[in-house]
């Protein structure tokens, strides 16, 4: 027998019902929110990612599938969505219609990590990124829409973290207070931060190894190098946030993963036992740099991913959604009737089923009910002579017997 490989999952059951939800919750928020669908490719030539989430971090270092197809292209397995989107932006020449863009994509990325708690190789993102906008009041929707989405989905214990990590001149400040104070730690600190202390001090905020140390507890904070400029910004995102009535926490120690974020940056964390204590469902943050980063003319942007199997942890398990109709049959000629029936209720916005395995009339019950059915249709033979259909509330045990040429209708009304 061959096994599904190591970090991948199978979605069925309880799992596939709450991921159901949350796509469509994603859809619903994303239609009222006016976020357009995008979709980009699962692979990208490597270098879009070596130059966008950046050669120093844990994702380009040691978590990404690259491989060379037949004609020798280097190509990546998509570790994130907001690369390929930018991409996208750019090559189909987005900057020049109507700004902002406000895309979502919902898909799978891939990255070679230890699985477990909500951590797999193959996972799943959703993620919005609002393009040509540098509006505080688009910082403030990009945190607030997914934790409204998340709170409609009856998560709770959810904390919003965030920092602001300035302008390129602001970090580059920051980055030699850092590193001054750094120095006579560097002994103590991980291989990996030894590494990022030479090409880029800034992500040793974000090692996991260290991240306890009383050397990384005491760093000087990197809002305390910002310009006038840059802090009036982040207060104003603040101010939105306040009328918005969304609970944060300020955390200067945030950098999140990806090289290309300044100014906010932001994390959705839940506390939820099945993700084995805190966890980031969502993540995000401004990239005004990486359009032109990546050959486009400059673009401020923002927008946030959230890692669908974490928000599924998160999620107390939900009921399947109960079957409107369920129809019962006997003989053949009833079973023409369950069959035409069961098409024009499903055309009609009803959901509806029969039985395709012989089973008894007792046992078609029995089914109903294992299906929530709201309403039976049962078909006999003798009313449709009549033109009658015999149509029992499954609630309230009541029976009516409906005009052949007004079942649909009835049964839509119901
Ligand atoms: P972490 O610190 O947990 O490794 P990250 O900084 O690598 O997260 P991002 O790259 O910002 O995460 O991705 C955004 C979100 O995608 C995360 O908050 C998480 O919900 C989800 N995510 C990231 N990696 C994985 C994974 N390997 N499996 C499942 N979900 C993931
Ligand atoms: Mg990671």
């Amino acid at each position: 027998m061959i096994l599904k490989p190591k970090g991948t999952y199978d979605v069925w059951g309880n799992d596939a019902i709450k991921l159901e939800r949350i796509n469509r919750l994603i859809e619903y928020f994303c239609e009222f929110y006016n976020y357009d669908y995008i979709r980009t490719p699962i692979f990208e030539a490597k270098d879009l990612f070596h130059r966008s989430v950046g050669d120093e971090t844990d994702i380009v270092q040691k978590e990404t599938y690259d491989f060379k197809d037949r004609s020798d292209r280097e190509l990546t397995l998509r570790p994130e969505g907001t690369a390929g989107v930018v991409r996208s932006f750019i090559e189909n020449k987005m900057y020049g219609e109507s700004l902002p863009k406000k895309l979502f994509y919902n898909g799978t990325m891939y990255r070679y990590e230890r699985p477990g708690n909500g951590r797999n190789r193959e996972f799943t993102q959703f993620g919005v990124e609002i393009l040509g906008s540098n509006d505080p009041a688009i910082d403030a929707e990009i945190i607030s829409m997914p934790y409204r989405l998340f709170e409609e989905l009856g998560i709770k214990d959810l904390n919003v973290k965030i920092n602001n990590l300035g302008s390129k001149e602001d970090r580059e400040n920051y980055k030699k207070a850092l590193v001054e104070y750094l120095k006579p730690h560097l002994d103590d600190l991980c291989e990996d931060c030894k590494r990022r202390f030479e090409v880029n001090p800034l992500r040793i905020l974000d090692c996991k190894v260290d991240a306890d140390s009383d050397i990384l507890k005491n760093v000087p904070s990197i809002l305390d190098y910002q310009s006038a400029e840059s802090t009036a910004r982040f207060k104003k995102v603040i101010e939105y946030l306040d009328y918005l009535d969304i609970d944060y926490e300020i955390d200067d120690k945030i950098v999140r993963g990806l090289d290309y974020y300044d100014y906010t940056v932001f994390e959705i964390v839940s506390e939820n036992e099945a993700l084995g204590g805190a966890a980031t469902i969502a993540a995000g943050g401004r990239y005004n740099d990486l359009v032109e980063k990546l050959g486009g003319p400059s673009t401020p942007c923002m927008g946030f991913a959230s890692g669908l199997e974490r928000v599924m942890l998160a999620m107390e398990d939900v009921e399947k959604n109960p079957l409107e109709v369920y129809i019962m049959y006997v003989n053949e000629e009833e079973k023409l009737k369950a069959i035409t029936l069961a098409q024009d209720l499903r055309i009609s916005g009803v959901s509806c089923d029969y039985d395709t395995t012989g089973r008894s009339l007792k046992s078609q019950f029995k089914e109903a009910d294992r299906n929530n059915a709201r309403e039976l249709v049962i078909l006999n033979s003798e009313d449709l002579k009549l033109g009658l259909i015999t149509v029992k509330d499954n609630i309230t045990k009541e029976e009516t017997k409906v005009d052949e040429n007004e079942i649909i209708d009835y049964l839509v009304s119901r």
